[in-house]
């Protein structure tokens, strides 16, 4: 669909930022006076990303206060803690995305300004030149380049999969990201399952965080529940899921009797679970691992251990954009940071100014989750909001000292652990905390899911997927 301009109300007007993109520059209007003096005081805000953190961002800006641009690959927001669900057909695509131009046109039309403007540039950001304020970009479709310039930008391009330097696992892995991640496991397990060559599917996933988990977990599901009934004489080596953990234990940021029921129901439900088993290699059809184990001396003992496979998914590892460490790597304040960018209490990034970042692209003592994403978006908003009419006082003496610094409110963790239950450990208030786990906390899972989505159209699509798998399981010829 290339670069679109979208989600513009009021009149159209040429700006900076549309003049110097080779963008179609939506047609120039004479505009009164008053809105010209206006705009000038506008600031051209771009954001990078349509992740969690900007559309947490987008969604609590005031936009009369800003003109905004959104710049990213993706042209939807991905829920994605339901992806490992979407992946075995559980719900489906559309069910647990929303358009990135659609948000900005509710939100902009909030604004009360006739002159508001929004954007969304279907483009990566290939490099971020703060001396001239101004992002280079590249068209998705016709791989053109661009440079946008800025007034304020904001960094919120989330962080990119990383194969933590284990031979073979970019060449015969699978990743579970984004949707296209998900889509070729989906397509592989139909393939499989259309084939009728009698072969077995052995899936060997990697990593037992979250994500990991909940991938083993939905396979097996699949496996169970729909795959049985359409290969009657399948038995447990027809369809073998192995999760690989190099720690102790799976599931390491959940309290420890979470991570034994969870344990249990992994192992209860066939899944081979692998723990202290540290990848090393992978070949086209080979896991070469190195298993520990703790005898009781407590000295340990380490084996090389082969498991075999034909579906092997990656899910472990995350590393910072090339075009953000190259940006860090032009700041003095940046270069010590072994992660992402290195940011202040207030988002804004060290050692530049008008340049913020939040979400997973940081290095912070916050996890990267979607829960900080989503609330260093909402106080970016509300600080920029604030910044934004400080700017416009002319007699104002406030400064950016005055804004108060971020705040993580944690408020619990959940993970599907399979068989139709869940593990959750929940923040109640600032010290009570609650750790729930079994089917009660599988539908306690379901509906903080479906709470969370802002459009009830997601909701209701999500429900109606979980509704539909219930009655008529899922679709097993298209997943
Ligand atoms: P993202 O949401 O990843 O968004 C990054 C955005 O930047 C994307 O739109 C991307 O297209 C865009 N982008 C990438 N490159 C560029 C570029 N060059 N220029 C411009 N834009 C770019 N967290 C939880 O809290 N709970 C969960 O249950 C949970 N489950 C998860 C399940 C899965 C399968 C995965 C993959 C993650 C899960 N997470 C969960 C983690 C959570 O999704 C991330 O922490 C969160 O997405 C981070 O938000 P973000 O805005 O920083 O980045």
């Amino acid at each position: 669909s290339g670069v679109s301009n979208s989600g513009v109300k009021g009149r159209s007007l040429s700006t900076p930022a549309a003049a110097s993109t080779r963008v179609s520059a939506p047609p120039v209007r004479k505009s009164t006076t008053t809105a010209r003096e206006n705009k000038k005081s506008k600031k051209n805000l771009v954001v990078l990303g349509s992740g969690w953190g900007a559309v947490s961002l987008v969604r609590s800006i005031n936009p009369s206060q800003y003109n905004v641009t959104i710049i990213s690959p993706r042209n939807f927001f991905l829920f994605t803690p339901l992806l490992p669900s979407a992946t075995t057909g559980t719900v489906e695509y559309n069910s647990i995305t929303e358009s990135i131009s659609g948000i900005l046109a509710k939100e902009s039309s909030k604004s009360l300004a006739e002159d508001s403007y929004s954007r969304y540039l279907e483009a990566r950001a290939t490099k971020i030149d703060y001396t001239n304020k101004s992002v280079a970009i590249e068209d998705i479709t016709t791989h053109e380049e661009h440079s946008v310039p800025f007034d304020y930008l904001v960094i919120a391009a989330g962080a990119t999969t990383s194969t933590l330097n284990v031979p073979g696992v970019k060449e015969h892995g699978l990743f579970l990201k984004e949707i296209d991640d998900s889509r070729k496991i989906r397509a592989r397990v139909a393939n499989w399952i259309n084939s009728g060559k009698g072969t077995s599917l052995q899936a060997v996933v990697v990593g037992g965080g979250p994500t990991g988990v909940e991938v083993a977990a939905e396979l097996q599901d699949l496996f169970e529940e729909d795959i049985k009934k359409r290969i009657p004489d399948a038995g447990p080596d027809t369809f073998k899921v192995s999760l690989i953990e190099a720690m102790p234990s799976i599931l390491n940021s959940f309290d420890k009797r979470l991570r034994k029921f969870a344990t249990l129901q992994l192992q209860k439900d066939h899944i081979n679970l692998l723990t202290n088993t540290a990848v090393e290699k992978i070949t086209d059809k080979t896991v070469y691992a190195k298993a520990k184990t703790v005898l009781p001396d407590k000295s340990e003992s380490v084996e090389a251990i082969e498991i075999p496979y034909n579906m092997l998914i990656w899910a472990t590892g995350i590393t910072t954009h090339q075009f953000i460490r190259e940006f860090m790597s032009t700041i003095p304040e940046q270069k010590d940071s072994k992660r992402g960018v290195l940011i202040n209490d207030d988002m804004s990034v060290k050692g530049v100014a008008d340049v913020w970042a939040i979400g997973d692209c940081t290095s912070s003592k916050y996890p990267a989750t979607a829960q900080v994403a989503t609330q260093q978006g909402t106080y970016l908003g509300t600080t920029l909001n604030q910044l934004a009419t400080v700017t416009e006082a002319p007699d104002s003496t406030t400064t950016s000292t005055s804004i108060a610094p971020f705040e993580y409110h944690h408020k619990g963790s959940l993970a599907y652990v399979g068989g139709n239950r869940a593990v959750a450990d929940l923040q109640l208030w600032s010290d009570g905390k609650m750790s729930s786990m079994g089917y009660f906390t599988y539908w306690m899972w379901r509906v903080a899911y479906l709470s969370m989505f802002v459009p009830a159209q997601n909701r209701f699509l999500v429900a109606a997927d979980w509704l539909r798998v219930k009655l008529f399981g899922r679709n097993i010829n298209t997943i």
